[in-house]
């Protein structure tokens, strides 16, 4: 194993999404606690935009990945999805999956399962036609600039959306919460942040590359949220974590918050 930690920059050449994407999302194995972990962000996922009330025009994920799972409950809920990610790669695998080209990642047994929870799992294509359609742009982003989407024009959107990003692109707590902040700015007033972040994390593993992980308490992560101006609505802390061989973490919680009127 590779004693490096690799972070900030390193994205660019050192994170690949295939090998990401086989660790922590290979759904049908027996990788049991990144199975947890998923389903634990699927079910609040689904509960958030199917019942919780959050929907509108736009959507905006930061850090989106490689990954489309997080996205399989929010395309019934809103107009127009846009993904966005620090790395040229991770773009380029979302975009295979988008366009259904060649050696696209099989994403089948996940979405099966979002449409399970919504009551009928025989409709995971008419699911995966319909988040191909509302995924209408791919943008760069850089969360640790105080314009997260650059020069980029985006209209003030109804969600923001980060999952698992901001611990492993932000150095320190101070560019945690000034993070926090870049991605509420992007929020209509009323609008929603949802996010899930990896609690007390030091690194990850994605292939044989060890990655930094910001180590955020729970009580961190509520304050950085009420500091950008929101109210937090929910925060589901779920003590799974990924296998220790993978990730060093004390669970994991899922937030929503509203956006106040003066923020
Ligand atoms: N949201 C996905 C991916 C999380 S992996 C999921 O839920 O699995 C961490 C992601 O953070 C990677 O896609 C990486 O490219 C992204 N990232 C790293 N530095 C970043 C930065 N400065 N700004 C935005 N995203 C960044």
């Amino acid at each position: 194993m590779e004693k490096k930690l690799y972070a900030g920059k390193d994205y660019e050449k050192e994170f690949n999404p295939r090998d990401y994407l086989k660790t922590y999302y290979s759904f049908d194995s027996n990788t049991v606690d990144e199975n947890e972990v998923l389903k634990f962000n699927l079910q609040n996922l689904f509960q958030t935009f199917s019942s919780g009330g959050v929907g509108g025009d736009i959507l905006i994920d930061i850090g989106t990945g490689p990954t489309i799972y997080q996205l399989l409950s929010a395309c019934e809920a809103f107009r127009e999805i846009i993904a966005t990610d620090y790395t040229e790669q991770n773009l380029q695998e979302l975009e295979r999956w988008l366009k259904k080209e060649p050696g696209a990642y099989d994403w089948s047994s996940v979405v099966q399962y979002v449409c399970e929870l919504e009551g009928d799992r025989s409709r995971w294509q008419e699911k995966e036609a319909r988040l191909r359609s509302t995924v209408t742009r791919l943008l760069r982003c850089d969360v640790t600039k105080p314009h997260p989407l650059g020069t980029a024009q985006v209209p003030p959107a109804d969600c923001v959306l980060s999952l698992l990003a901001l611990e492993s692109a932000c150095p320190d707590v101070d560019t945690y919460r000034a993070a926090v902040q870049g991605l509420v700015s992007l929020l209509k007033p009323g609008g929603h942040l949802v996010t899930v972040v990896v609690l007390h994390a030091e690194s990850y593993m994605v292939g044989s590359k060890n990655f930094f992980g910001l180590y955020l308490e729970k009580e961190t992560v509520e304050k950085a949220v009420e500091e950008a101006g929101c109210q937090v609505l929910k925060c589901n802390y779920c003590p799974n974590s990924y296998s220790k061989a993978l990730c060093t973490s004390d669970g994991i919680c899922f937030v929503v918050a509203r956006k106040g009127p003066s923020a």
